[in-house]
This record gives C-alpha cells, sequence and structure tokens, in this order.
C-alpha cells in the first residue's frame, strides 16, 4: 500500500491534533505534532532568560536538541534529554510560541527536521505550514478551521481537564492574537494552500472530523 503525507494546517483550536492524531492511530501512519517543536524552542528560550533577539535565537539553536518520541500517550517531546511534553503546554510558552516560531533560523531547523521526518511518507503531520512550506507535494493537504468562539470552548475545557483555570474571553483574546501573529509573519505565515481541502470543524464531533480525514486519506492512497 502507497503510504502517502498527509499534511493538515490550520488556526490554534481547530482540532488539528486531535485529529491528526486519531487519524494517524487508524491508517497505522506516524502522527508528528510539529507546534510541539516550536514549543520546545520557546521553553528552552525562557529558560535561558534572554532577550527575544533573531542573533540570540540563533545562537542557542545549535544547543537544542530536540526528538519526537512516540508512545502509548501519544507523541512525547524530548528536549536535550528531558522529557517536556507537559511543560510545553504552558500558558507561559503558549504566550510566547509565536515570535519565536516567527524567527527565520528557528523555522530553518525545525523544517529540516520535519522534512526528514516525513520523508518516506505514512506520516500525519500538523502545524500551520506543512501543506505550503514543509510538503508542498504531500499529497493530501487538509485545512481545519472553526470559529474562535468554537476554539476558545476547547482550549478552556482542555486547560481545565489538565487543572488550569483561565476564563474563556482571556483565552479567545490569546487564540486571536495568536492566530494574527501567526498569519502575519513574513516567513511561512499560516495560509491555506491552494490545494488543501478546508473542513469546518465548529460543528463537527472529534468522530465526524476523523471519518472525514480518513476517508480523504483512503482515496488518495488507494489512487496511488
Ligand atoms: O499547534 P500549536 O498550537 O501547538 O502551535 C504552537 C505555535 O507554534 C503556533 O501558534 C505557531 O506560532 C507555531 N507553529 C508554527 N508552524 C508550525 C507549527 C506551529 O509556526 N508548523
Amino acid at each position: 500500500m502507497k503510504k502517502i503525507i498527509i499534511a493538515i494546517d490550520g488556526p490554534a483550536g481547530s482540532g488539528k491534533s486531535t485529529t491528526a492524531k486519531i487519524a494517524a492511530e487508524r491508517l497505522g501512519y506516524v502522527y508528528i505534532d510539529t507546534g510541539a517543536m516550536y514549543r520546545a524552542v520557546t521553553l528552552a528560550w525562557l529558560r535561558a532568560k534572554k532577550e527575544l533577539t533573531e542573533d540570540i535565537l540563533c545562537k542557542m539553536l545549535d544547543g537544542i536538541h530536540i526528538e519526537l518520541k512516540p508512545s502509548e500517550n501519544g507523541q512525547r517531546t524530548i528536549l536535550n534529554g528531558e522529557d517536556v511534553s507537559d511543560e510545553i503546554r504552558t500558558i507561559e510558552v503558549t504566550k510566547n510560541v509565536s515570535p519565536v516560531s516567527a524567527i527565520g533560523c528557528v523555522r530553518e531547523k525545525l523544517v529540516e527536521m520535519q522534512r526528514e521526518l516525513g520523508k518516506n511518507g505514512a506520516v500525519v503531520m500538523d502545524g500551520r505550514d506543512i501543506g505550503t512550506i514543509v510538503f508542498p507535494n504531500a499529497e493530501l493537504k487538509i485545512f481545519l478551521i472553526a470559529s474562535a468562539e468554537t476554539r476558545a470552548q476547547r482550549r478552556t475545557l482542555e486547560l481545565k481537564n489538565k487543572g488550569i483555570e483561565e476564563s474563556i474571553e482571556e483565552i479567545k483574546k490569546q487564540i486571536i492574537e495568536r492566530d494574527r501573529y501567526d498569519s502575519s509573519r513574513e516567513i511561512s505565515p499560516l495560509r491555506k494552500a491552494y490545494d488543501a481541502i478546508e473542513i469546518d470543524t465548529s460543528n463537527l464531533t472529534i468522530e465526524g472530523q476523523v471519518e472525514k480525514v480518513v476517508e480523504l486519506a483512503l482515496e488518495k492512497i488507494n489512487l496511488q
């Protein structure tokens, strides 16, 4: 069976990671969460307590080693040998990740890693620029969207389940700000690839989203 590359892009909270993870399991593919890589670089920078300049970040990159390891609970993110899968989800990292991700050398390094990880196919990769920059020839490109209200509700619930209380208004503000930053940056902004299939998940259940993606993937796989 042909092993294709499935690129899933979209704004924060549109359902990318949940959909990508389950779809990958059903297809027997590897799920790669590229946002986790940008978050790991952001955590390394926050820990270093340095200013955010291109020069400082580019110098720090040589000492930042990121690994993604599959596990029973999904992908684990390893930063210089330490499992930081939980720490990269804190509000502090979330607030700082967009400016760090907009820096050219950070993107160069991580895009190279992502291309290496996906080069043999059989992957579902989610992010902001997978269908446009990382794998412009991916066999299947999905662009997920959802209303800001729905996305804020999902994130608030996700945080609550982790014991973090934040108001929905505050989360909505942060989501809108992050999307604005990610969409307006000069290098690889968040954008739908011209040949991506857009799916609005506002009124879809997780199962509904997954079914659509798996159906589209199987069509592509069987065509190859
Ligand atoms: O997907 P997640 O919300 O964890 O991504 C965190 C941030 O990482 C995004 O807001 C964006 O700034 C950055 N990112 C990116 N390119 C990707 C994946 C994530 O710039 N491919």
